[in-house]
């Protein structure tokens, strides 16, 4: 009989996981919360050839790409100075194209489109507020008591999602009494505000088809074109502790200031970097999920393996994660030996690429007082350490 497939949560992990069961002819029940373009889909994210190579497996690659902008060189510059600290050429030759960046909504729509068309997946809007595992089937309960019954859940819904409480909770056991073990995120101090700015309002050399980090005293800068005509840019900054709730709100924005006034092309007069068009978010970090399974619940993309953004690859494991079970059980596998395979093989190698973005976001932003020091240590030896890293996590294999 045809495996039932439940999948939770309709960002880029659980489009492209009912790709990959839809590949495999399963029936999918496809349970997304509706969040507003806007909320969600703002900006961009820079997809490098593993995550390509992900989207080429789920037949996704060319319908995503008229939505990207192929990007050339990766930069790391001293806001200090101006001086390029560390310059990797993203071309053809060293094996790292194809790499771009891809609108949000690009992204979305065009997983969600195929997802439309493919007969087998049923799409509903509705938000699933209770989940659990039998031995025969997984149970999902959405906020108007509708009940959906599966062999599988995947949970895709993020890192503040319930099947990552579910699955890496587990229950706290006290005597007459059994309750959801609830896991918390440890709040680091670093945020990120977004913005997307205009092309056409700034100077030129904003457009060239380059991803630029910039390091500077109060934090870090990246930036890149989209191809909707917006440079997409992220101001990484974290707070100093002092004072209440208001007075930090107010130095985080002034920390953002201040490294958008020491860029040397962009102005913080310009009102498409005001604080109204800003969109700030903490960074938090979660304890390692040592599980991606319990029972018949099995979590994917961030809500398995939520990771700093200093590497660029949220998105691009999301995708690897659906593109390589599709790659197991293209090989007739069944669910129950494929999936404990999968997410073993994924648990392994993701633990690496998490490793590798908290130390990049503990270089990228060390106290003030040692930024000189940073700088120079990656001009020093960034060249020789980064490509290397990159490479490696670039061209893994699904
Ligand atoms: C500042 C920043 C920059 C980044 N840059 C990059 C980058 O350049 N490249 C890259 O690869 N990654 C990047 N990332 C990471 C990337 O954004 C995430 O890894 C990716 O969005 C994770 O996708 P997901 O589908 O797992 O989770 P999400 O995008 O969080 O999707 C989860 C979905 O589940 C739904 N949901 C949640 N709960 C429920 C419920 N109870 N019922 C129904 N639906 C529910 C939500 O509405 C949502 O649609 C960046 C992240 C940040 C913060």
């Amino acid at each position: 009989m045809t495996d039932q497939v439940i999948i939770l949560g309709d960002g880029a992990a659980g489009l492209s996981m009912a790709l990959a069961m839809a590949k495999a002819n399963k029936h999918v029940t496809l349970i997304g919360a509706n969040k507003t373009p806007a909320d969600r889909n703002l900006g961009g994210v820079q997809m490098a050839a593993n995550g390509w190579s992900a989207l080429s497996e789920l037949g996704c690659d060319a319908a995503v790409w008229e939505h990207a902008k192929r990007l050339e060189l990766m930069r790391i510059m001293s806001l200090a100075n101006g001086h390029s600290l560390v310059s990797i050429p993203l071309d053809e030759q060293h094996r790292r194209q194809p790499y771009a960046s891809v609108t949000r909504h690009g992204l979305i729509t065009s997983l969600a489109a195929a997802v439309a068309a493919a007969p087998c997946i049923t799409h509903v809007t509705a938000t699933a507020t209770h989940i659990e595992s039998h031995a025969d089937q997984a149970v999902v309960i959405d906020s108007d008591q509708r009940t959906y019954k599966a062999d599988w859940v995947f949970g895709a819904d993020g890192m503040m999602g319930l099947c990552r409480q579910y699955v890496d909770g587990g229950d706290k056991i006290t005597p007459n009494k059994i309750t959801p073990n609830k896991i918390t995120p440890r709040r680091t101090s670093r945020y990120a505000t977004r913005f997307h700015v205009p092309l056409d309002t700034l100077p030129p050399v904003l457009a060239s088809a380059s991803t630029s980090v910039w390091l500077g005293r109060m934090g870090h800068m990246v930036h890149y074109p989209l191809a909707d005509g917006h440079l997409n840019l992220v101001v990484m900054t974290h707070d100093s502790n002092d004072g209440d709730d208001e007075n930090r709100q107010a130095q985080r924005w002034a920390s953002v200031m201040s490294l958008i006034a020491a860029h040397p092309w962009l102005d913080s007069a310009d009102q498409n970097l005001a604080r109204e068009n800003a969109y700030m978010m903490p960074l938090q970090s979660w304890p390692r999920c040592d599980s991606w399974i319990r029972g018949r619940v099995v979590v994917t993309g961030d809500s398995a393996h939520q990771m700093p953004p200093h590497l660029a690859q949220g998105t691009g494991q999301a995708l690897i994660d659906a593109a390589s079970l599709s790659r197991m059980l293209s090989g007739g596998m069944a669910m129950t030996d494929a999936i404990p395979a999968w997410a073993g093989m994924r648990m392994r190698r993701i633990r690496s690429v998490l490793a590798s973005a908290e130390q990049a976001g503990n270089l990228f932003a060390p106290p003030p007082i040692l930024s000189p020091v940073r700088d120079i240590m990656v001009g020093l030896g960034g060249m020789a350490i980064m490509p290397r890293i990159l490479d490696k996590i670039w061209s893994d294999q699904l």
